[in-house]
């Protein structure tokens, strides 16, 4: 792991220099009326403080962010974003507690809002989705389904991972409670109907699968991973990843939490080596994505 030596980890005006150049690549602009030109510095106001000449709005880089309204100084989100970019398993979130000495909630609420900013989008046009589950949890988890004890799965504490991979590109997944028609349909929402979708034979992909530009299918019990241009390939990687990670790193995979992990799992994977963005243009992603998109949480309890 790196050594942490640039000042915006360390210093607070270095921090908000470095995210407006991340957050601002044209240079300043005014939230209120979206203007870039005379766009002055406040002096004697606080640390980034501008004022936008035409509507007269004073803000900084961060206004309207999760970053304004934490108590977290900026320069400890950096280590944090640097901290879940450089880690090859994922960072627990009571790691990043440990290491930025902050509590154990806020470190869930830093890492939670980081992965946010880089949700990524699935599918389009001439794009392949793999759709697939896996079961977390006891001991079937690193079985395949055809080694699987049918009665073994629920109620003895085996969750169900959904993912969606687009080939060469993002993953999405979600803990969902069966795989049925309906819940298959509501995770596949997330995939644009254009793309060409590939699933194994369940059949609750059956009716939702009719909605896309395609959809093929490999039979896993008949030990088909590969048939005509229907992969698997793709999602079973994003699973022996993911369970590599639990096993590294997290000894107790909680219910609760799993969705939690799996997002964890989707930001290593979506911002993945193999698609050319290194460790320091995955932490600037993360930290770009807040910026852009201001979101204001109103509803959710703030760090
Ligand atoms: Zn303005």
């Amino acid at each position: 792991m790196s050594v942490l030596t640039q000042p915006h980890f360390h210093n607070e005006t270095a921090a908000i220099a470095r995210l407006e150049a991340i957050g601002w690549p044209q240079g300043p602009h005014c939230p209120r009326c979206g203007g870039f030109d005379r766009i002055t510095t406040v002096k004697g106001g606080r640390e980034g403080l501008r004022r936008c000449g035409p509507c007269k709005r004073e803000f900084t880089v961060t206004v309207g962010t999760v970053f304004e309204r934490s108590h977290v100084k900026l320069h400890i989100w950096f280590q944090a974003a640097h901290l879940m970019a450089s880690s090859k398993k994922g960072i627990s979130a009571h790691q990043l507690h440990r290491t930025l000495g902050v509590t154990y909630k806020t470190a869930w609420f830093i890492e939670h809002r980081l992965r946010d900013g880089t949700l990524p989008m699935l599918g389009g046009e001439d794009k392949d989705v793999e759709a697939d589950t896996t079961y977390v949890g006891g001991k079937e988890k690193n079985k395949h389904t055809r080694k699987r004890d049918p009665r073994a799965i629920g109620g003895l504490g085996k969750q169900i991972a959904h993912t969606l991979v687009e080939h060469g590109g993002a993953a999405r997944s979600s803990h969902i409670a069966d795989v049925t028609g309906k819940t298959l349909r509501t995770v596949l929402n997330n995939v644009d109907c254009k793309s060409a979708l590939m699933t194994d034979t369940a059949g609750g992909y059956l009716h939702v699968g009719r909605e896309f530009s395609s959809h093929d299918t490999v039979d896993h019990g008949e030990d088909e991973y590969v048939r005509g241009n229907a992969h698997s390939n793709a999602v079973e990687g994003y699973f022996s990843i993911l369970k590599r990670g639990i096993i590294g790193t997290f000894h107790h995979m909680s219910e609760q939490h799993l969705h939690r992990y799996l997002a964890k799992f989707d930001f290593r994977y979506s911002n993945r080596s193999a698609l050319g963005i290194e460790d320091e243009a995955r932490a600037a992603l993360a930290m770009r994505g807040i910026v852009g998109m201001r979101l204001m949480y109103r509803d959710s309890s703030l760090a």
